[in-house]
């Protein structure tokens, strides 16, 4: 292409995003450089914005500013309080069960799997996981990990982790189908597996 660099260099970039082929980012492109003043200006200013403020919660992992405390209803509670945490492995896989309206509790975001090289468990948060459980008086720890073998093996480690402690622990149901990852469900299949899911270990007697 015989465009200025500055051109190739933001098409280049629009072009790493999720599910935009070359055509749909020229597209894209074209719609902002003929829209500088009302797309340009302000997607700069809101794209250094995120950039500087925002991050993931330590705690519970969901996306937060850092200008304000984590309220996702995750971390400070402030009128509400759950007894079940569900525990995925991205922010789009709580999106997706909240638009399923299935689950009423708080989320917990790992940050990833456990993946098979097995050199994941540090960066996943995992042992806020434990603390969390400890600390909040929770009853049911939901795992809602992808039917995929790092999701899985993720779900076990989970699993082993809080067997000591007092409290019941479910997977979603194996009619999740295999390799299905959370985000890309539809919402009748999800709910089915929230409704049917199985008990693991219940230390709660
Ligand atoms: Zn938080």
């Amino acid at each position: 292409m015989q465009n200025g660099s500055e051109i190739d260099q933001l098409l280049k970039l629009i072009s790493k995003l999720p599910g935009l082929g070359p055509k749909s980012a020229k597209r894209i492109l074209l719609k902002l450089i003929n829209n500088k003043d009302e797309l340009v200006k302000p997607l700069a200013k809101s794209l250094t914005d995120v950039y500087k403020n925002i991050s993931r919660c330590k705690i519970c992992g969901a996306l937060k500013s850092i200008l304000i405390e984590c309220d996702y209803e995750n971390c400070k509670i402030l009128d509400k309080k759950y007894d079940k945490i569900c525990v995925v492995e991205n922010i789009a896989d709580q999106w997706s069960i909240e638009n399923s309206n299935i689950y009423k509790g708080y989320f917990h975001i790992l940050g990833g799997t456990i993946s098979s090289a097995g050199n994941r468990k540090g960066d996943l948060l995992i042992d806020s996981l434990v603390e969390r459980v400890k600390k909040e008086k929770i009853d049911e720890v939901i795992l809602a990990t992808s039917a995929t073998i790092e999701g899985q093996t993720t779900a076990y480690y989970i699993q082993e982790s809080l067997k000591n402690y007092k409290v019941k622990i479910t997977k979603l149901a194996q009619g999740l189908p295999v390799g299905g990852e959370i985000e890309s469900l539809d919402d009748g299949t999800l709910i089915s597996a929230f409704k049917n899911r199985s008990n693991l270990i219940s230390n709660s007697d």
